[in-house]
């Protein structure tokens, strides 16, 4: 049993810490960032969500808007 496979699907806030290291993915826009574990989400910096100034008014401060991308193997 890992408790840590169910934290890994929610979608994050900036702020939070990630808890593990991996690409993650902008809800609002796509926009991938590749996160490492320790570090903290912010803003996005294609569409700005995150910031008062965003293109997406929904995605602001305290939203979750970063989402764990689970692909599957290949390549
Ligand atoms: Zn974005």
């Amino acid at each position: 049993m890992d408790d840590t496979n169910t934290l890994m699907d929610k979608p994050f806030s900036k702020g939070d810490s990630v808890p593990k290291e991996g690409d993650y993915v902008c809800l609002p826009c796509g926009y991938q960032h590749h996160y490492k574990a320790g570090e903290q989400f912010g803003e996005c910096v294609s569409c700005m969500s995150g910031t008062p100034g965003g293109q997406h008014e929904e995605f602001v401060e305290g939203e979750e808007m970063w989402e764990k991308m689970t692909l599957p193997k290949a390549e």
